[in-house]
Formats: C-alpha cells, sequence, structure tokens
C-alpha cells in the first residue's frame, strides 16, 4: 500500500491553477491532443483502466459511454457533468471545481469525442458558489481557445459547453432528475427503462458523469490505462478522494489508492479519533449506506471490497463518531434530511421516510416506547424497494444498520 497521498487529482501543483495558459503549460492539454489525434481508442483505453462512476454508483464508465457512442440516429448527443453535491459529508467535487477546474473540462472534451457528443453541461449545485464561478470563468477560457476549433472539425459539428445551476438539493443529483431539471423541469426522478443513454434530455442519447470521475479522465488518456491500473489496489483501479469528518482529529478530502484500509485513511492520514478515543462507527459513503463499526478497521475502502462487508463506497465519504457519542440522533439527523429530501413522488418514501425521521427522533430525544422501536423496525422491513429512485432504499439502509450494530442503545434508550 503506498504511504504518501498521492495527489493526482487534487492539489497537485500542476492541477491546481484557475488559468487555461497555466494549466497547459503543465501536465494540460496532452490528453485532449491524443483525444483528437484518435478519438476511436478512447473507450478502450477507459476500459482497460478499469475507470468506474465516482460519483456513488462504482459502475464502468466505458459501458455508460459505449452505450452513447452506439447510437446511430444522427441528432444531438447530451453529456451533463454532474456537480450538484448536496450529501452530508461529501465535498470533494467542490474541491476539484474551485481547485483544478480546467482537468474536469478537459475531461469532459474528451468524454465527448469518444462518444460523439455535441453538447456538454456543467450541472453545478450554486450553493458551491466559488467553485460555480470558478467553473464559470474556466469555461470562458476553454471556449476562446484554438481547441474549440479542433473538436468541431473532429466532430463534425459545433459543440457547445453550457454552465447551468442545478436546484441545488439533494435529489436532483439522481441521474434522471438532472435530465428533468436540465429540461427546465421540477427534478423528480424518471422511471427506467428507457435509459438516459437512449433516451434523456429531449429524447436524445445523455450520459451523466460526475466530476470526479471526469477529472480522472485526461490523465487517464495522457498516461495510459496501465499507469491508472496500477493506483489502486484489489482490482479497483485508480485513486478516491475520501471525504472523512466528524470526530477525527483532522477533517478533510484526503486523495489515496482506491482500496486503502479504514484504519490507514482514518489513523495514518486523518490523525486518529478526537481525544484519543475509540472508535464506534463510521457512516460511509455518505449517510445513504451502511454503517461500518471498529471491528472492521481492516476493509479495504473500494466498491467490490465493501460490497463483500455487505456496505457500500458511495460517494467516499466517512462520517466518523468517537466512542461515548450516542448514535441514534446521527441516524435521527440523516433520516431527516431524506424526509426533506423526498420528492414527493411516491407515497411510500414521501411519509414512509417522515415516519422513521420521526420515530428516530423520538426515541434520541429518550421519548420512545417499545411499540414505536417495532414499529420502526417493521417500517425498515416493510419499505425497500418501494420508490421509483434509491432515495428511500438509503435511508432504509442506514437505519436497519444502525438496528443491527446498535439495537441493544436503541433499547436502552426507550422509556421503560
Ligand atoms: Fe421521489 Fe422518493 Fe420516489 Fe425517489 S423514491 S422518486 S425521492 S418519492
Amino acid at each position: 500500500m503506498t504511504a504518501a497521498l498521492l495527489n493526482q487529482l487534487l492539489r497537485h501543483p500542476d492541477n491546481c491553477c484557475t488559468q487555461l495558459n497555466d494549466w497547459l503549460t503543465g501536465r494540460g492539454g496532452k490528453g485532449l491532443e491524443i483525444a483528437l489525434r484518435d478519438p476511436a481508442a478512447l473507450i478502450p483505453t477507459i476500459k482497460a483502466a478499469g475507470l468506474r462512476g465516482l460519483g456513488g454508483s462504482g459502475f464502468p464508465a466505458w459501458r455508460k459511454w459505449e452505450m452513447i457512442a452506439a447510437q446511430t440516429e444522427s441528432g444531438d448527443r447530451y453529456l451533463i457533468c454532474n456537480g450538484n453535491e448536496d450529501e452530508p459529508g461529501t465535498f470533494k467535487d467542490r474541491l476539484l471545481l474551485e481547485e483544478s477546474p480546467h482537468q474536469i473540462i478537459e475531461g469532459a472534451l474528451i468524454t465527448a469525442l469518444a462518444c460523439g457528443i455535441n453538447r456538454v453541461i456543467f450541472y453545478i449545485n450554486p450553493h458551491l458558489k466559488r467553485a460555480f464561478e470558478t467553473l464559470s470563468e474556466a469555461i470562458i477560457q476553454w471556449q476562446q481557445s484554438d481547441y474549440s476549433q479542433q473538436i468541431n472539425q473532429v466532430l463534425g459539428t459545433t459543440l457547445e459547453l453550457k454552465l447551468i445551476p442545478s436546484p441545488g438539493h439533494y435529489i436532483a443529483g439522481e441521474e434522471t432528475a438532472a435530465i428533468e431539471a436540465v429540461e427546465g423541469n421540477f427534478p423528480f426522478p424518471r422511471g427506467k427503462p428507457p435509459y438516459p443513454a437512449v433516451a434523456g434530455v429531449h429524447n436524445r442519447p445523455t450520459l451523466v458523469n460526475n466530476i470526479e470521475t471526469l477529472a480522472n479522465v485526461a490523465h487517464i488518456i495522457r498516461k495510459g490505462a496501465a499507469w491508472f491500473q496500477r493506483l489502486g489496489e484489489n482490482n479497483n483501479s485508480g485513486t478516491k478522494i475520501y471525504c472523512v469528518s466528524g470526530d477525527v482529529t483532522a477533517v478533510g478530502a484526503y486523495e489515496l489508492p482506491m482500496g486503502t484500509t479504514l484504519s490507514s485513511l482514518l489513523f495514518q492520514y486523518a490523525g486518529g479519533i478526537i481525544d484519543n478515543r475509540k472508535l464506534k462507527a463510521v457512516f460511509t459513503g455518505g449517510p445513504s449506506n451502511s454503517i461500518l463499526t471498529a471491528d472492521e478497521l481492516d476493509v479495504a475502502l473500494d466498491f467490490d471490497s465493501m460490497k463483500q462487508h455487505q456496505a457500500a463506497l458511495g460517494t467516499g465519504a466517512m462520517i466518523v463518531i468517537a466512542e461515548g457519542n450516542p448514535i441514534i440522533p446521527h441516524v435521527a439527523k440523516y433520516l431527516d434530511f431524506f424526509a426533506n429530501a423526498s420528492c414527493g413522488q411516491c407515497p411510500p418514501c414521501t411519509s414512509g421516510t417522515q415516519d422513521m425521521a420521526q420515530l428516530t427522533r423520538k426515541i434520541a430525544a429518550g421519548e420512545g416506547r417499545p411499540d414505536d422501536l417495532e414499529l420502526l423496525i417493521s417500517l425498515s422491513e416493510m419499505l425497500p424497494g418501494s420508490g421509483r429512485c434509491h432515495l428511500i432504499d438509503g435511508a432504509i439502509t442506514v437505519l436497519k444498520s444502525s438496528l443491527q450494530h446498535f439495537q441493544p442503545e436503541y433499547r436502552r434508550a426507550l422509556i421503560k
């Protein structure tokens, strides 16, 4: 395991620039030049590299790219660069946009060339004000560069780069909700199929990729698939930006090899648990995934290893809870978040998230009765799969995981 921070994407001196000229005199432009010479080689390279969706899905990036590229109808194709980031404990896309906007734009341009996309939309949470402004200036610099014309020649059409503010709340980051928002509608998630690759924005083929995913693309094309594979562990390629918050000494974003262990992340990099206390739990991958406990410090933080632990890497956010810190108020806070984020399309999600949040709040306040806990447990059994999107399942996953690991704490909190 590499002992040092890798900093391929974050805080690398060649990446940390907001001026296109500075980016191009460092690492920048070289991946795009390779892409302009041989666009047909791009998808095979991304496939060999093993790049996955780093917004939380872990879905192989090349599969979505290939589906778009395989569409035969002429007409517009869209890329939505998803920077709606609004999940508790996740702040990686904000940092990438603020510190290194050009690697993201270059990654998006290469993606467009790979898939024959002519409309690139940067869909950014406007509450991330500095990120939004930095990206806005960076896009103008690319539009005025010599690359624009070269890209248009290779694409055989005019490439449009557009920045639009996302609605800025959690559900608007779901890929079909993002498509609705780009069309000017309320971001209600859509049912699938049809999949966005076939019928997305205005029924045209649409690729939705997260900001961190796109940030890797220019580096992979410049340095090759084998280089990217070697960065990660356990057959999970590349690096991951882990956002560590809560009861750790050094809250921050750490870019490390994919597959770094939880122990290494918390104790070698994030300075250990505050006040030399013991670890109690970690909400992994944001608050919509399973909880890891102190017995699971050896788990490798990559998509496949986390799955083997019945957990998920998600966005890579790790919210740390120290021994002595009660778990139920945290679960109640996240269930409140999901209840507020629910878009209201599916009654089981709208009322179910509210009921679960209310019951958990009541127990956290020491006002719960045994019947309340039984109802909470039965809701967590009844509701999975009852929504159109993953939101309700995420809320249930964190609740069930807390009940699995900390049920004695729930029972102790009840009125006898
Ligand atoms: Fe909306 Fe919830 Fe249904 Fe998702 S599951 S579409 S958030 S109501």
